[in-house]
């Protein structure tokens, strides 16, 4: 009976197709290697994911050959990729390509340098050295070198050493005195670190309690979510560190995902610290050739913990025991940009439960939706409510914006609450964090005349002004202009910027402080490789008294020396069009909160806001989650938003935008016709964004219990649909923003 493998290719070719194994390949083809085949006239690279006997295409063609020995794909990673191709409507081929970081998928080699051994029985010591080669001094000294040194050498480290050639290496190799041989070795990112071993620490009564439930469900061996809710500074990540030995001892590996902005070296080194050489790093950072070697060390086994952001969920770990996914209400785990749209922390969740794996979700402001698994049992919940050593929560003080302006008769973007504590504390010493959620110069260019506003020509937004009204940019495609002096409309010369962004910010503090340093921190002013790491380690050393960024610097950073955080406009979220846009706005509030105070000093919180009453506003004002739970689910569950009901959202895309608008009709219509008992329709209405990188945009909204059932529907209708070249068409489920 012959044998056929299903594959799927490495690019762009979304179906899959058979091939014959060759009877000589039998043993080594298996689900999950690579293979060539033959593909029109081309050899192409694919992934096997079924092998079976006898039932392939019967014009299949044969393989070419097999391009790994171990597979690069587990059962039970192909399996997940199923599901992701299912519940994020992308193909199989994308969800795999997804998995297998790009340094694999290019074949980039292994570094599998010479290492010269010597051979110590014809070599036992210093005295033999001079009768094996008396008129060959170099050689001598090579021998000498290697018998002073504690193993086998590099061939390059052992010629610069020796000051030799190869040729006298290999004529040493002749005479048997060495043996030369190749050496798998790993790049290390790492190299050259000093990190001290650290053992942990005693737990806290509410972190014992967790972790007996973890270590439990660990022994257990089954799959089970643990919902870790505590406050910044709480000792969630030595809850992560002791349950991740626990793991370990049990023989399994583990996964910790953090977010990117988030996976600070500081971060890194306190799994290192624990874990030592078991621990591999994934992140965007990383060479290709890097991140090719800490995936083998995993997929070998040679690393057991893998730390790093959203795609480390893919990770080879073998015998995976422990997911752990921290901040796990962070937006960034979420992939938008390409297919698969996939959230990592309900692929971890997912995952967990095929590789009967234990999952912690740990985050200080909990999503909305994991709290309502915990809420109703799905989770286990545990909480640690108190900062390590009883540090207060810095106080939060709420400025009303409108009655400032009232009182004080002129327009400010500092109040003076706010001034007089940044005074007393700068005096005093102590540091300053600005936070304001908007970054360039200025939000808008407007004629002060006619009202005028410049858009940017491809998007369906208006251009941010930068560089103190030297630059208008977009921040949605990127587009770049000069502003133009007179108005484009009127020819008046009344152009204004008004409005304020973090570059704005920075020229107001300096002028307001003229006698402290400040910094800024945000995605415009990490142009040099090193800005973002060179700002914050001033600001450590106290070289920078006042810190000024975006949401850049409201995560993770410990600075003990910073007593105020002011929040300059806690609004600039509150009233996007999307339904999580109160969530967003509290635990973004919430977090910058937690960088004050962090030292002796207890600190204080100064959000300034236009929206004083907003629920969003004042749960973030007493810092209290339960509060902003309680307020917002009912809100949701009234209009069967997310987590009580699921979205699928279908976008239409196209430069005509009568075609783009026709098809996203016809096609919602089609959807009502056949969504049935299972899913409401939204719309179709255009986009908020409507117009973006000069491609118009019209959606439709899928509601319903079940993704699953949604997609069966939604990909009969695509079917049918056959849109044509000039439309495309996105399916997002679970959509995280709704601009
Ligand atoms: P989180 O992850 O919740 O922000 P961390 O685990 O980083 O909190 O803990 C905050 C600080 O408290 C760290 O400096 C950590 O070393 C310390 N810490 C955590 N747990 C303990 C403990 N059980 N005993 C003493 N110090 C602890
Ligand atoms: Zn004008
Ligand atoms: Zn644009």
């Amino acid at each position: 009976m012959p044998k056929f493998a299903r594959v799927v290719f490495d690019l762009g070719i979304d179906r899959q197709f058979d091939y014959r194994i060759p009877s000589s390949m039998e043993a080594l083809v298996q689900p999950g290697v690579r293979v060539y085949v033959p593909f029109h006239s081309r050899r192409l690279s694919a992934y096997v994911v079924v092998v079976s006997e006898g039932e392939g295409h019967p014009g299949a063609k044969e393989l070419l050959s097999v391009r790994d020995r171990l597979p690069v794909l587990s059962a039970s990673l192909l399996a997940l990729a199923e599901w992701i191709s299912s519940y994020y409507f992308c193909s199989l081929s994308a969800a795999v390509r997804a998995m297998v970081p790009t340094g694999v998928r290019e074949g980039h080699r292994a570094k599998m340098p010479l290492f010269v051994h010597l051979n110590r029985e014809r070599v036992p010591d210093e005295k033999a050295i001079e009768g094996l080669c008396p008129r060959a001094p170099k050689q001598a000294l090579a021998l000498k070198i290697l018998l002073a040194s504690d193993g086998p050498l590099p061939m390059a480290a052992l010629l610069r050493r020796a000051k030799v050639d190869q040729g006298s290496i290999r004529s040493l190799e002749k005479k048997e005195l060495v043996r030369l041989l190749r050496q798998r070795v790993y790049r290390d990112p790492w190299e050259g670190e000093d990190i001290e071993f650290e053992e942990h620490l005693a737990p806290t009564p509410e972190q014992a309690k967790a972790l007996a439930h973890l270590k439990f469900e660990l022994g257990k061996r089954r799959f089970s979510v643990v919902l870790l809710h505590g406050i910044t500074g709480s000792g969630k990540t030595e809850v992560y560190l002791q349950a991740i030995d626990e793991a370990l001892r049990l023989g399994r590996g583990a996964i910790m995902l953090v977010p990117e902005i988030s996976l600070t070296p500081q971060t890194v080194e306190r799994f290192k610290a624990r874990f030592t050489e078991s621990v591999a790093v994934l992140h965007s950072h990383l060479s290709d050739g890097e991140r090719l070697d800490e995936w083998e060390k995993l997929r070998e086994g040679k690393a057991r913990v893998v730390v790093g952001a959203r795609s480390a969920i893919f990770a080879p770990v073998r015998n995976l025991g422990l997911i752990v996914a921290d901040e796990e209400h962070e937006r960034s785990y979420k992939q938008g940009e390409a297919p698969p749209r996939y959230h990592a922390r309900d692929v971890a969740v997912m995952r967990g439960k095929i590789e009967n794996a234990a999952v912690i979700l740990g985050s200080a402001t909990p999503s909305v939706e994991s709290y309502r698994n915990a809420m109703s049992g799905k989770y286990a919940l545990f909480h640690l409510p108190r900062r390590i050593e009883n540090r207060s929560l810095p106080s939060v003080m709420i400025v009303d914006m409108r009655e400032e302006i009232r009182q004080t008769g002129r327009m400010t973007y500092f109040s003076r609450r706010l001034l007089k504590a940044m005074e007393e504390r700068l005096e005093k010493r102590e540091q300053v964090i600005l936070f304001l959620n908007r970054r360039g110069f200025s939000p808008i260019l407007i004629c002060g005349k006619c009202g005028y506003v410049q858009k940017c020509p491809n998007c369906s937004l208006s251009l941010t002004v930068h560089g103190e009204g030297k630059k208008l940019l977009c921040h949605l495609c990127g587009f770049e202009e000069a502003p133009a002096t007179r108005c484009p409309r009127c020819r008046s010369q009344g152009i204004r910027f008004p409005g304020i962004g973090t570059q704005k910010l920075e020229l107001m503090v300096k002028k307001l402080f003229p006698e402290y340093r400040a910094g800024r921190m945000d995605s415009d002013s990490m142009t040099a490789k090193n800005a973002h790491a060179e700002t914050l380690d001033a600001f450590a050393r106290g070289e920078l008294q006042i810190l000024i960024g975006t949401q850049m610097i409201a995560k993770g950073l410990h600075f003990p020396n910073v007593t105020l955080v002011g929040v300059i406009c806690a609004d600039t979220a509150l009233h996007l069009p999307d339904f999580r846009a109160a969530e967003s706005t509290f635990q973004l509030l919430t977090q910058v909160a937690g960088r004050a105070g962090r030292g002796e000093v207890p600190g204080e919180v100064i959000v300034q806001t236009y929206a004083p009453t907003h629920p969003a506003i004042l749960a973030a004002g007493t810092q209290d989650y339960e509060t902003f739970y309680r307020q917002e689910i009912p809100f949701r569950e009234e209009l069967g938003y997310p987590p009580v009901k699921r979205f699928v959202a279908v976008t239409v895309r196209g430069r005509k935008e009568e075609m783009v608008k026709w098809v996203c009709r016809h096609f919602a219509g089609m959807l009502r016709e056949s969504g049935g008992p299972v899913m409401e329709i939204l719309g179709p209405t255009p986009s908020p964004i409507a117009r973006a990188m000069g491609y118009y945009r019209w959606q439709i909204i899928l509601k319903g219990e079940s993704v699953p059932k949604m997609n069966a529907i939604l990909r009969e209708a695509m079917n049918k649909l056959k849109p044509g070249k000039e439309i495309q068409i996105v399916v997002d489920a679970d959509p995280i923003s709704m601009l």
